[in-house]
């Protein structure tokens, strides 16, 4: 296994919460020369001590979409409440089509503070990626975006 494919897959255990932060962390520590070849430097720091939202918010740019997470919306915050509505129908047509499954909130995932609307976590059947889904609310416009 190459050195990238053995990040990639130690990713994908820290978003299915297989492996643990400080696991990971000692993973890219004892693997960091290699890393630091394809990686640049604030990438590295970021994997090293980052908490796991970070690690994985970042760790969403190594880890490839599938074909069927490209069928999804592209991630965003909402203009306003039909692309809310939208963005919304969407992804209950992606259940229903079963390229996305609902999931609860991964233990390791700290939404951003500020963040007011009630959130709603699916998971792409294939591949396992994760996404999350903030309902408008007030002020707030809402968002859908892939966490892992
Ligand atoms: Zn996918």
């Amino acid at each position: 296994m190459s050195i990238s494919e053995e990040l990639i897959d130690k990713l994908k255990q820290l978003r299915s919460e297989s492996l643990s932060i400080d696991d990971f962390r000692s993973y890219v520590k004892k693997a960091s020369d290699q890393h630091s070849r394809s990686l640049s430097p604030g990438a590295l720091i970021k994997l090293k001590r980052g908490d796991a939202t970070t690690v994985l918010g970042l760790g969403k740019t190594i880890v490839a979409p599938c074909a069927q997470c490209k069928s999804l919306p592209s991630e965003r915050v909402f203009s306003g409440l039909s692309d809310h509505e939208n963005c919304t129908r969407q992804v209950r047509d992606a259940i229903q089509k079963n390229i996305l499954e609902r999931v609860s909130k991964p233990s390791w995932y700290q939404p951003e503070p500020g963040q007011l609307g009630s959130e709603g976590y699916y998971k792409c059947a294939s591949c396992g990626s994760l996404w999350c889904l903030v309902e408008s609310e007030r002020n707030y416009p809402g968002l859908w975006e892939r966490i892992a």
